[in-house]
């Protein structure tokens, strides 16, 4: 069956009738037909945003019972976790368990935002002038675009929806156009949950097209984005047009640092939980490695040892440990990418190359790769792959290794791994970094803020930064005693 855009609380086509084929990355196989929306579709999406919000109920409704509504939808996407998460293997081809987990993070997503929903009543503020009142007020910023990518399709959508919805914003939702299957689900979870007509819109296309409509159009007053860096600039310029609000979470060349004094087996097993987790297709992976000269080498023999193990294969497999990577043209860039690394005279560890298991020819995998030998300087060492491919250098000192660390224009995340706390924590205020871990590496929940220093991003998604985002504020100063002022009575 066709997977439609959702727009004005109706199922709808394509306005051109023009449709894609959805793949399964693992097989390339037919998942499923999506309608391919254009400019038309977002702005008869944007339009009907726009009217909920300023004729509709929502953005008036009590916040308890907009609370209610986002709890309703966290209910469901547990109620429904199996059959998203089988939707989320089939169109990104991650591991089953993987999914199943982001979904059980995804319904935390809409419970945590629905219980902040009603606890904000504003705040009296101390006024300076006699006889007056004062008093601090959040609202909603209007009508929101959302453009979310194919790595984390449904956990992307989720930080945006949850908080927006929460406050009564009205959204345009544009997932991935290679990975819309969970986002339109979780638009049908959202009409059962009772979501007004119009309150949520969902169109679906491609970026350049239906995308850019919602960063260009002047009715849109805040626009999210989740994607790559150069399409982040596009969205950044396009939104001055109307000077809207803007989120951006950009990508991340993630330092993980390991001092000599660190426990050994755990910064190994994290190492390579850090930059093989979903075939390095995290924008938090720890794709730069920084390892403590003294144990730099036995290091990178038991890192290489074990990433030469890891079992490829199809996602619903139990002892698959990694997929493929999400389509022919991004295994062409992490392709590119490992060329570029052997030109600059970064040592092949592992890896390098496309599996040649005869099961595996018709996905898009890749071997987990290593390159040791590798300096800051490097176009590997600086610029986002988004694969399977990680990064060593040693460092000789704490200085050093948070020197190296800071040395790129990203700042998303990164970790340190040491027995010494007092060192850890030094290095963690020194690192120009959104996230910084202490001895584990990935965890993130609801109740923490996630985005990015320097070129990883603008704003903060999750945590009560998350909703803050979508709400502007307001103060309301009220003369208690008021007399006219007399200033231009002649
Ligand atoms: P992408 O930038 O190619 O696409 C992201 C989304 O933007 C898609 O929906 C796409 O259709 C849309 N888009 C493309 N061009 C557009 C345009 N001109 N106007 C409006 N929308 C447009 O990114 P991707 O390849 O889907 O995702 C990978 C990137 O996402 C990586 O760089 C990764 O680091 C980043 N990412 C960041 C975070 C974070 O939290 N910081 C999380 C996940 C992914």
């Amino acid at each position: 069956m066709l997977k439609k855009m959702y727009i004005d609380g109706a199922w709808v086509e394509a306005a051109s009738g023009e449709t894609r084929t959805i793949i399964n990355p693992y097989n390339r196989e037919k998942v499923a037909e999506a309608a391919e929306g254009n400019r038309e579709d977002a702005k008869a999406a944007i339009q009907a945003a726009r009217r909920a919000f300023d004729h509709g109920k929502w953005a008036a409704l009590p916040a308890a019972e907009r609370g209610d509504v986002v709890q309703k939808i966290a209910d469901f996407i547990r109620r429904d976790k199996e059959e998203l998460a089988e939707l989320e293997t089939l169109d990104t081809g991650k591991t089953f368990e993987e999914s199943r987990v982001d979904m059980e993070d995804i319904a935390g997503v809409f419970q945590y935002f629905a219980g902040l929903a009603d606890k904000d009543g504003g705040e009296v503020i101390a006024s300076p002038i006699p006889d007056s009142d004062s008093k601090v007020v959040h609202e909603p910023v209007g009508v929101c675009g959302q453009i979310t990518p194919w790595n984390y399709p449904l956990l992307q959508a989720a930080w945006k929806i949850a908080p927006a919805l929460a406050t009564g914003n009205t959204i345009v939702v544009k997932p991935s156009e290679i990975t819309p299957l969970t986002t339109v689900k979780v638009f049908e979870l959202m009409e059962e949950a009772g979501t007004p007509k119009g309150a949520a819109n969902l169109i679906l296309g491609k970026g350049a097209d239906a995308g850019s409509e919602l960063s260009e159009n002047t009715d849109v007053d805040l626009i999210s984005f989740t994607g790559g860096i150069d399409t982040g600039k596009k969205i950044m310029q396009a939104a001055s047009v109307n000077v809207k609000k803007l989120a951006l979470e950009l990508g991340g060349k993630n330092p993980n640092i390991v001092f000599a004094d660190a426990d050994f087996e755990l910064a190994v097993d994290q190492a390579l939980n850090a930059a093989f987790f979903h075939a390095g297709q995290v924008c938090s992976a720890g794709a730069r490695l920084l390892v403590e000269e003294s144990i730099h080498d036995d290091f990178v023999e038991e890192l290489v040892k074990r990433a030469g193990r890891i079992k490829l294969g199809n996602g619903f497999n139990e002892s698959t440990q990694s997929g493929p990577v999400i389509s022919a043209e991004h295994r062409d860039k992490v392709e590119k990418y490992v060329e570029i690394g052997q030109k600059e005279g970064a040592k092949l560890e592992v890896g390098g190359s496309r599996p040649n298991d005869p099961e595996l020819q018709d996905g898009f995998f890749y071997l987990p790769t290593v390159f040791s030998n590798c300096t800051s300087d490097m176009t590997i060492v600086q610029e986002e792959v988004f694969g399977p491919v990680l990064t060593v250098e040693k460092f000789s000192s704490r200085e050093e290794a948070v020197t190296q660390a800071n040395d790129t224009i990203y700042g998303l995340a990164g970790a340190v791994f040491t027995t010494d706390i007092g060192k850890a924590e030094e290095v963690a205020a020194g690192l120009r970094l959104g996230t910084v871990w202490i001895n584990d590496f990935h965890p993130y929940f609801a109740q923490a803020p996630w985005g990015g220093f320097k070129q990883s991003g603008i704003g903060r998604e999750l945590g009560k930064p998350g909703l803050e985002e979508y709400t502007e504020t307001k103060h309301i100063f009220r003369n208690k005693n008021p007399e006219p002022l007399h200033w231009f009575t002649s």
